[in-house]
């Protein structure tokens, strides 16, 4: 029996073939695409950790926090060369400048760059300098720009709309994948929802995680940063989204001895913060290496079979079937 606003896995979805896990067996019911940028492993053992500033400010503030990013044991650099601002008065990044500034930071570093394009015009330009195209929230909906980076052949961060069903989501993948590339890493980064700046930013939509997981082989991490807009609720999140089966976090970072950043300051966390959600990141990768088992997922009970070897049940509850809303599953 099927209720009404409900999906399963067996549905075959008509906005998202190419992403869907049914299309796409040989991912099978739980197995992830491993996206590799530069070296890093998106949906591998290994929860990836990003972190960096929000808007590239000056050569000295993103060079400083690359270095910082580095020693706290990220494994790659985000920082917004151009920025999609609410108010266009409002510092709007520093353009080609940010993307040199960017290059030098990786050569200094050796961290891989994560860097996002607004424009269909300017993904060539940006991808010559970025080892990931991010699609930011604003533009989730913006099918010539995902088309076009669908061509630039690199890996994309696709962070979800605001206000998008995972649906909506997929489909914006979707658009990606039809240009011949596959290599995507989705990004939930908050909804919109009652708080509205009362206490948080967005509402950040865990529960996400492990529905996109049954939908999509495609790999999926959590930006703590935009979806709290809290620096003090950026730690707890993290651990939050790790524990609900994230495969990694995007996390904005400041130097505060430089002074309050030009964009998104009440979110930015410092190093040492960053250093700690590292630590606790990988520990969660030597945890299941210990078990022999992959992170466990939400949903999904472990234990011991009879030889004594660990083994994986099917989720006993919860996401066989997952609420998206009655009329997500239309096309827009
Ligand atoms: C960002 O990551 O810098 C950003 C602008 O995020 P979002 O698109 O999620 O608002
Ligand atoms: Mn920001």
């Amino acid at each position: 029996m099927k209720i009404a606003g409900q999906i399963s896995i067996d549905d075959i979805p008509q906005n998202y073939p190419l992403v869907s896990r049914v299309v796409n067996s040989q991912y099978g019911e739980k197995g992830t695409r491993v996206v590799e940028v530069a070296g890093v492993r998106f949906g591998g053992e290994r929860p990836v950790v990003i972190g960096g500033p929000c808007a590239v400010e000056s050569h000295e503030q993103t060079v400083g926090l690359a270095h910082a990013v580095k020693r706290a044991g990220a494994d790659m650099l985000r920082g917004g060369a151009y920025k999609p601002r609410t108010s266009p008065h409002d510092f709007q990044g520093s353009g080609l400048e940010g993307l040199c500034i960017l290059k030098i930071a990786r050569e200094q570093t050796g961290l891989p760059i994560v860097t996002e394009v607004m424009d269909p015009r300017l993904v060539g330009e940006v991808a010559q300098v970025a080892d990931m195209l991010q699609v930011g929230s604003r533009n989730m909906h913006n099918y010539t720009l995902l088309a076009e980076v669908g061509r630039a052949r690199k890996p994309v961060l696709l962070k979800r709309g605001m206000s998008a069903s995972l649906c909506e989501w997929l489909g914006a993948a979707e658009y990606i994948a039809k240009q011949g590339n596959l290599d995507i890493v989705l990004c939930e980064r908050g909804i919109r929802g009652f708080p509205s700046g009362e206490y948080s930013r967005y509402v950040l939509d865990l529960n996400v995680i492990p529905a996109a997981k049954m939908l999509t082989f495609l790999p999926i991490i959590v930006d703590p940063s935009h979806a709290t807009g809290v620096s003090a609720m950026v730690e707890p999140a993290s651990r939050a989204a790790l524990e609900m089966g994230s495969h990694g976090l995007l996390i904005e970072v400041a130097d505060f001895s430089m002074g309050v950043p030009k964009c998104d300051g009440l979110q930015a966390i410092d190093a040492t913060t960053l250093a700690r959600i590292v630590e606790f990141a990988h520990r969660s990768e030597a945890r299941s290496q210990k078990s022999g088992v992959r992170r466990q997922e939400p949903g999904v009970r472990s234990q011991e079979s009879d030889d004594g070897s660990p083994k994986e049940e099917r989720p006993t509850s919860g996401i066989s079937k997952v609420v998206v809303g009655a009329s997500s599953n239309q096309n827009p």
